[in-house]
């Protein structure tokens, strides 16, 4: 037809959770993408009349939405996983984590382990990470090479690690990559000192001038558990929370990663400086750290995303799973059945995810003008039926669906369950090798 518009993309599925407007689903529409972008969406049948695509996807029983964003996590650590279970945090970190470590982190183990980890998420339907790790060069360059939409947090810490020296160490290395991918469409380079205890006055106070100066995010760890809190008020008199605010580190630029163990103060002073909550539940439960208060947060204003943290911690990367968590926890911690509806909690995992990482005119949601990072979740088992609400099944009932497609910026990273931009069974192979080799150098807590 003559008066049909030429596009690159048509996605046409059973159901679209748009995200915005808020707790709709649309059936039987198409999704079109032209230049990267989403340009339209619209019936099936008006799309077949208003528009030829130089490829069409004709998806079934499958539901598409923007692609999952997890806005916390470690992913070299991949290569960690199940290493050491069944350990509270400060064990986990100073008898297994922070030794095996400074064995085995270099760039071969951050390239290797962000590999398996961006694999793994892609499966899982996970089109944007947000990552604080040794080597971020690494990281970067496995994500660019993905085509993966990340924000690469470079670590900051007062001690030596075999990445660097010390804190000025690695904030000059941070700095020089920050450079580097300054033009860049998909990566974003983030400050990520590692959690109050394990940095300066100084060095906060240097970070949150810098982080202002280049409008680029900090991500830390934040209100981890009750001792973290604890020890900070007997050392400095203050709440870890109260110290950054004075340090100058909270601004609508700050990612909190965790924020257990919240008062009224503390949610005052994340809404009044409109930092972000990184809620990682499942992490939280097995490190038995305590639990984040989401509906509390939300209530009050507060964005609240959603990451799986590293899977040395949790022990896999889906977000699917991770949102099924955080629904029924949140219930729980609010003693509300009400609390965090399966919407809303598709939301924490989409948009507010994108807000975090300050990239929500770019992705978040499938609205026009946005870019096109879609996932396909297919819904072809038995235990799926009947669907009378298809959030509910994503959430509720996830281990009945299967990602099965993902685009980012319109390329495609999966087409039927299978990788296009990464090799599956070389990651699988080389995630093997280290597996043997950290087994036969260093022995597995018993
Ligand atoms: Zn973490």
């Amino acid at each position: 037809m003559p008066d049909q518009q030429a596009v690159q993309l048509m996605i046409k599925a059973r159901w679209i959770i748009p995200i915005v407007p808020a707790g709709r689903v649309y059936e039987d529409c198409a999704i079109i993408v032209n230049q990267q972008k989403i340009v339209a969406l619209l019936p099936v049948a008006e799309a077949e009349k208003s528009y030829r695509a130089e490829q069409t996807v004709c998806l079934g029983r499958h539901v598409l939405m923007p692609g999952l964003i997890n806005s916390h996590g470690h992913a070299a650590m991949s290569l960690l996983r199940g290493f050491a279970d069944d350990q509270p945090l400060e064990t986990w970190l100073n008898e297994h984590i922070w030794p095996a470590e400074e064995r085995f982190v270099d760039a071969d183990f951050v390239r290797d382990g962000t590999e398996l980890a961006v694999a793994e998420m892609i499966k899982s339907g996970t089109s944007c990470f947000a990552d604080m790790y040794f080597y971020p060069e690494q990281t970067a360059k496995v994500a660019r090479r993905a085509h993966m939409r990340a924000q690469i947090a470079f670590p900051v810490i007062d001690v030596a690690t075999n990445w660097g020296d010390g804190p000025d160490d690695y904030i000059n290395k941070g700095l020089a990559l920050h450079d580097e991918y300054r033009d860049d469409d998909l990566i974003r380079i983030a400050f990520g000192p590692h959690a109050p205890y394990t940095v300066s006055n100084d060095s906060l106070q240097r970070i949150g001038v810098l982080a202002q100066e280049l409008e680029a995010p900090i991500h830390i760890h934040l209100h981890e558990t009750a001792n973290e809190i604890a020890d900070s008020i007997g050392q400095h008199g203050k709440r870890p929370l109260e110290r950054l605010r004075e340090l100058g580190v909270l601004s609508p630029l700050t990612q909190c990663v965790h924020m257990t163990e919240l008062d009224d103060s503390d949610i005052a002073t994340l809404a009044s400086t409109g930092s972000h909550v990184i809620h990682c539940p499942e992490s939280n439960l097995k490190l038995t750290s305590g639990f984040s208060p989401v509906a509390r947060l939300s209530a009050a204003g507060v964005n609240v995303a959603i990451g799986t943290d590293g899977a040395a911690s949790n022990n896999d990367l889906s977000m699917l799973g991770e949102l099924q968590t955080a629904s029924l926890l949140a219930k729980n911690v609010a003693q509300d059945a009400a609390a965090l509806n399966a919407h809303q909690t598709l939301m924490m995992a989409t948009l507010n995810g994108a807000r975090s990482l300050g990239i929500d005119d770019i992705t978040g949601s499938l609205e026009l003008g946005k870019a096109a990072d879609i996932v396909a979740f297919e819904l072809d088992e038995l235990c799926a039926e009947p669907i009378y609400d298809i959030a509910s099944t994503l959430v509720y009932n996830n281990r009945a669906v299967k990602a099965t497609h993902l685009w980012v910026a319109g390329k495609a990273l999966m087409l039927s369950g299978h990788l296009q931009t990464l090799n599956e069974r070389d990651i699988a192979a080389k995630a093997r090798q280290w597996g043997k080799k950290i087994v036969q150098e260093y022995p597995r807590p018993s």
